[in-house]
């Protein structure tokens, strides 16, 4: 993750201060990648409150962090993204 590169903790910090400032990121992330529902595969989608993206004709809501490192984790992902960082600039 080129984000990680070139910054201090205390800007990463300021940069993810919530868990939503690291789903916006994931999301922003995942949005430059074409939706396609992983039960239908119909690819129009509508986009949640919650970034979660939803297939237009199942209805089914996709979570903004499926497929991303941070959909198992069990802590939070913004203690993920900084046990990221940690490792990328360690
Ligand atoms: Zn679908």
């Amino acid at each position: 993750m080129d984000i990680f590169k070139g910054q201090n903790l205390l800007e990463f910090s300021d940069r993810f201060k919530i868990d939503t400032d690291c789903k916006e990121y994931l999301v922003g992330l995942k949005s430059e990648i074409p939706f396609k529902c992983s039960r239908c595969h119909h690819t129009t989608c509508q986009t949640g409150a919650d970034f979660s993206r939803q297939c237009n004709i199942y209805r089914h809501t996709e979570s903004a962090m499926a497929d991303t490192l941070c959909h198992k984790v069990k802590f939070g992902v913004r203690k993920a993204f900084f046990i990221c960082f940690e490792m990328a600039t360690g």
